[in-house]
Parts: structure tokens; sequence; C-alpha cells
């Protein structure tokens, strides 16, 4: 299959494209970083968490010869985990054409890599687009329908305007077959509202990341009107630096609704950790990723302020109407 690129200079017209592209060249200016580099990470524990919560997602809900759509993909660092459980086909999608570039190297397997590595059991496609503007419904038609759709700590990008958020859910209720999932995770605007309100300025954090609004939108969010284009600025160090969206829960359930994809769970990433860590395939799997220690809820290898940004985050899974496959 065809590697794509799509034309910037068409795809960033007006300010909410223009934000966009500011996201895109910040994820698209981030290095690859060496074994040594990320284990020396301030979120290295942080980054574990985060993998084996999207581990116990994709497990628990991707099955053998599954077909795959992965939304803001990135440099593909979930492919392993797809691979893993045996999915039968990958297309991977994000807006940062550095990013789909490492996404493709990982795929493709440097030569050091191929030589110790096998390859990666399932065809992909990997593509650089605007998942909130590009119709993808359109362009990904004959690779449709999907089993699973994934959309892993980005679809906050969408809430720019309404029109992207809808964009968003048009692409993937679209692309999903009756009875399809779509997993992810993204912040929890709950707890970020909580915390701006227990601030004493616009402005608050830890060791390790800050959250600030303008005053601009923090009125926004205080009165009663558009809940799109709530922006903040998130810091997470060694991680990120860019422009974020609230994404208040009830309205995005709502929203999706709209486009026939029902909330089958939705869970902060404290009570999801609660949750599967009690089970002993997953105690097993946290224990090999290092994140907490010996996995039995012992969080001594993370810190806390690292625990306290864990919290910032939810995980949600919604279904596809039309069929009553429970997984
Ligand atoms: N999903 C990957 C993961 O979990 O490792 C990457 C997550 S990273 C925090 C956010 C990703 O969203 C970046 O790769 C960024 O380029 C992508 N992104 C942001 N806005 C996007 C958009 N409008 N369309 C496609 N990708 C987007």
């Amino acid at each position: 299959r065809k590697w794509n690129s799509f034309d910037e200079s068409s795809s960033f017209a007006d300010e909410s494209t223009r934000k966009a592209r500011k996201v895109a060249d910040h994820y698209s200016a981030r290095s690859n970083q060496t074994l040594e580099e990320r284990e020396a990470s301030p979120i290295i524990h942080l980054k574990k968490l985060n993998n084996w919560i999207k581990s116990v997602l994709i497990q628990r809900y991707a099955r053998r010869g599954d077909a795959v759509l992965d939304l803001a993909c990135g440099k593909g660092g979930d492919l392993i985990k797809w691979d893993k459980a045996q999915i039968g086909y990958y297309v991977g999608v994000d807006i940062a054409i550095g990013s789909i570039k490492d996404c493709r190297t990982r795929y493709n397997g440097d030569a050091d890599q191929q030589q110790r590595r096998k390859k990666f059991s399932f065809p992909a496609r990997l593509i650089c687009a605007d998942c909130y503007e590009t119709h993808l419904d359109e362009y990904l038609s004959d690779d449709a329908p999907f089993d699973i759709c994934s959309c892993q700590f980005a679809l906050h990008y969408s809430w720019s305007t309404e029109a992207r958020a809808r964009r968003a859910l048009a692409n993937i209720s679209a692309l999903l077959r009756p009875g399809g999932y779509f997993i992810g995770t993204m912040p929890d605007a709950n707890v970020i509202i909580k915390k701006l309100r227990d601030a004493e300025g616009l402005t608050f954090g830890n060791s390790v990341y800050w959250i600030s609004f303008d005053e601009e939108y923090a009125h926004k969010k205080f009165s009663s009107s558009s809940p799109y284009g709530i922006q903040y600025k998130f810091h997470l160090e060694d991680a990120v630096d860019c422009p974020e969206w609230i994404v208040p829960f009830h309205l995005f359930k709502s929203l999706a609704e709209e486009y026939d994809l029902k909330l089958v769970s939705v869970k902060n990433s404290h009570a999801f950790v609660d949750e599967f860590l009690k089970m002993p395939e997953f105690t097993e799997l946290m224990r090999r990723l290092g994140a907490l220690g010996d996995g039995n809820q012992d969080r001594s290898t993370l810190s806390q302020d690292e625990w306290d940004v864990a919290y910032l985050y939810l995980t949600f899974v919604l279904q596809k109407g039309g069929e009553s496959t429970t997984r």
C-alpha cells in the first residue's frame, strides 16, 4: 500500500486549522529518544503507566484478525501492543509528518531492528492527515469497516471548534462496523476544572506539569457560553508543550450519541488502575513494564507528582450501534 502525505498549504486555512498546525509542529519536532534518554526521563514511570493503561484497553477489546484504525497514532508506540493482540490490519493517521515518518521506521524496522525482531505480522497503512478536518470516511472507505477505532491521548485536540469535534465523531462512526468499539484516553475535564477552581490564579501544576488558562478561556468555562474552544496550555516535562482544549465529558457523550456511538464505560485513570491492577494478567503486565513497583498497588517507583498527572486523564469505551456483540 502506498504512503500518503497531505497538501499542507491547502489544509490549514482558518484559525482552528492554524492552531492544529501549532499542535502538529510541536509533535513533529519531538525527536525519538534513545533507550537511555527514555529511562532518564522525569516521567518515565508515568509513560510506563500510560502504556499499561493502553495495553489493558487493547487486550480487553481487540480480537485476533481485527481491522484497527488508530487516530493520532503518533510515532507508532502502540504498534507492538496491537501486534500482541494479533490484529489483521492497521491504519494509523497523524497530523504530524515527523511522527508518521518515525511510525513508518518503527513499522518497517531500521537495519538493526530488522535483524533483531521479526516484522509486525499485520499489514499497515500510515497516513499524514488532520483527523478532525479530513473526510476520512471518504478517504478510507476502501479500508472500512474497522472493528476498532483507537484514539489515545489525542481526542481533546478536536474540541477547538464544534465542527472539528463533529468531524472526528462522523469519521469514527462512518468507519466502524456495527457493534465496533471506539476506545481511547483523554484529559478528564472534571479534574482539570476542579483544579482550576481550587487554584489561586489561572495556573496550577507540580514538578512535572503545569496547566495555564488565559483569562478569556477561564471566563468562558465559568459562563454558559459554547463548550468548544475552551483552551489551556499544557506543559508536561519531557513530553508535551502545546495548546489543548477542554472536553466536557457529558457533552462528548451526548454528541457521540448523535453519531450512533454509545458509551460503554468511562473511568478516571486512578479508578482504571484500581480496577484492573487486581487482575492477575494485568498485574503481571504491570510488573513487566515496571511502572508501579511490584505491581500490587505499590507505587514506589512512580512519584506522587507523576501519579497526580495520571489523575488528569480518563479512559473511555464507546460502541457503534447496530449489533449487540459484547467484549
Ligand atoms: N496516540 C499516540 C500515543 O498514545 O502514543 C500519540 C499521542 S500524542 C500525546 C498526541 C498525538 O496527537 C500527536 O502525535 C499529534 O501529532 C496527534 N494529533 C494532534 N492533533 C491531531 C489531529 N488534528 N489529527 C491527527 N493527529 C493529531
